[in-house]
């Protein structure tokens, strides 16, 4: 039996390689789209020309987005507790996630590659500051992830169940789950995450996606770099 915490054949690294996305299944293609919007006419087509791209660019940007709904990605994703909590906050995503009720196995932390500054003028931002000397306190991190996991381990040893004893573990742990979206959704997602708006650590998970569906859909892949990213 394969295990969750191994990244399918088809997944970009992120962090530094500390986590990852993998793309592990999904339906539909950019002709699928196409099709959903001229259902009306009773006419299908296998293939993609110009007046399709055409229609693709009208339907996302008029937010005819019903169309887009037929196509669906499977992702798995590696990522820290407080990523899951900021994707989790997506409600048109379907989740399942690995259970620390369940297994005390391969438990591992993420370890900022580099520490950012708290911004001034937004309170929830912050800013990389090349000249920050963050090699004692990056330790610091690590260690304290290490003592958690030993404190894990002794509950455990001491009889403490797996679902009390994991209230010790910190939110750099690292989780892996499942998350199943529409392409209407996920172009939502990757607007509001792929944002100099948002916690750097979910951006690079919402760049990484980005990766992974440009084969399957590269027309809808260049209308958001062109007309969404950043917006
Ligand atoms: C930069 C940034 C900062 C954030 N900061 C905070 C914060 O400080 N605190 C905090 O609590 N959250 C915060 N969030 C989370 C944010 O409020 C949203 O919960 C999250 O971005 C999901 O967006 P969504 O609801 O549009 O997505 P989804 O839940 O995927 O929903 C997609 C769309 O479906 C529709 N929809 C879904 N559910 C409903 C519903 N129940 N009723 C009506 N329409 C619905 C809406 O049109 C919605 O836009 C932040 C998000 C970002 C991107």
């Amino acid at each position: 039996m394969e295990h969750l915490n191994i990244p399918p054949a088809n997944h970009v690294k992120v962090l530094g390689g500390q986590g990852w996305v993998g793309l592990i299944d999904h339906l539909g293609t950019e002709s699928t789209i196409v099709n959903a919007a001229r259902v009306s006419f009773g006419k299908l087509k296998s293939t993609m020309d110009e007046r399709d791209v055409k229609l693709l660019n009208y339907l996302i940007e008029n937010r005819h987005t019903s169309p887009l709904e037929h196509v669906v990605f499977t992702f798995s994703v590696h990522c820290p507790l407080f990523v899951r909590g900021q994707w989790h906050r997506h409600r048109t995503w379907s989740h399942n996630e690995i259970s620390r009720r369940y297994t005390e196995i391969d438990i591992d932390f993420y370890t900022p590659e580099k520490m950012r500054r708290q911004a001034e003028s937004n309170r929830q931002a912050s800013f990389a500051d090349p000249d920050f000397e963050d090699t004692k306190l990056r330790a610091m991190v690590d260690e304290s992830n290490r003592n958690a996991l030993k404190l894990y381990e002794e509950l455990l040893a001491a009889g403490v169940c797996r679902e009390q004893a994991r209230g010790v573990l910190p939110q750099n742990m690292m989780t892996t789950f499942w998350a199943t979206v529409d392409l209407s959704n996920l172009l939502h997602f990757m607007r509001l995450r792929d944002s100099e708006h948002a916690q750097y650590e979910i951006r690079e998970y919402a760049i990484a996606m980005r990766k992974l569906i440009q084969p399957i859909v590269p027309n809808v892949v260049k209308y958001y770099e062109e007309n969404m990213q950043g917006k």
